[in-house]
């Protein structure tokens, strides 16, 4: 069953167009991968379906709903979460702080939110062990932690996450894979937009390369990782 179906003629800033022509829906439950080389358009898709691109002519439909009459503010309650490129975290607010931030959509049903936490801490025992900790002294991979964390504290159905692995150690980078199979299998639909585009294959069931503002090439993510566009003008090989 469709979840997101985006339909964008165009998303501009100002008046210089990025995106055009799209027409993709996703399934509840998928995990897909964005990949695409730099200003592809990648993270300003994401930022279209969350609400905070100002200028798209078109619809984004979440579950029958059109994301683009809704300010950008009620969109979490309608159970999409973005975690940003550079994370964002607060960082002069403890770690637990910025997780119970993320549950402001829900802040009238505490136990909820409790037991969410909770989930957040058996995912990343790293945070509970630093939930008094400024998240500006955490290191960068714990701060990715906090973002995604963050993002969880809402109860998503779509989770958009924008270059989760940037500049981190690749130790860390399979350890936030194993956290987005874990969310996958928890029933959260999941797009990942990221540069490396091996690894996205690699976590991600299926895939959409954007080209200059438009959807070029989408398939099962084993099938583009043999694919020679793929390998050639992604992979280098
Ligand atoms: P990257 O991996 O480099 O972040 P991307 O595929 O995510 O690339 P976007 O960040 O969506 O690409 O940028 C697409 C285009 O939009 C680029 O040409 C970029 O310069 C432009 N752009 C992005 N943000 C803004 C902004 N706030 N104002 C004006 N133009 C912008």
């Amino acid at each position: 069953m469709t979840l997101l179906h985006i339909q964008i003629a165009e998303a501009s800033y100002d008046t210089i167009p990025v995106l055009h022509d799209i027409d993709l829906q996703i399934n509840e439950g998928a995990f897909i991968a964005v990949i695409g080389a730099n200003t592809a358009g990648k993270s300003t898709l994401l930022k279209s379906i969350s609400g905070l691109m100002p200028n798209v002519k078109g619809t984004i439909s979440l579950s029958g709903e059109n994301l683009l009459h809704l300010p950008a503010h009620e969109i979490p309650a309608r159970g999409v979460a973005h975690v940003p490129e550079g994370r964002h975290v607060f960082p002069f607010m403890s770690v637990e702080e910025n997780l119970w931030l993320g549950g402001y959509c829900r802040r009238h049903n505490e136990t909820a939110l409790r037991a969410t936490l909770e989930k957040i801490y058996v995912m990343f025992p790293r945070l509970a062990e630093r939930s008094k900790q400024l998240a500006g002294t955490l290191s960068g991979g714990e701060q990715q932690m906090v973002a995604i964390g963050r993002a969880l504290m809402g109860d998503p159905k779509l989770l958009l996450l924008d270059e989760p692995s940037h500049g981190l150690a690749p130790k860390i980078v399979q350890e936030l894979h194993d956290a987005f199979l874990e969310i996958h299998q928890s029933g959260v639909t999941t797009l990942l937009v990221e540069q490396n585009t091996k690894l996205a294959l690699s976590v991600a069931s299926e895939a959409f390369v954007l080209q200059a503002g438009h959807v070029v090439l989408q398939g099962k993510s084993s099938d583009l990782l043999h694919d020679p566009r793929i390998r050639e003008a992604y992979l280098g090989i």
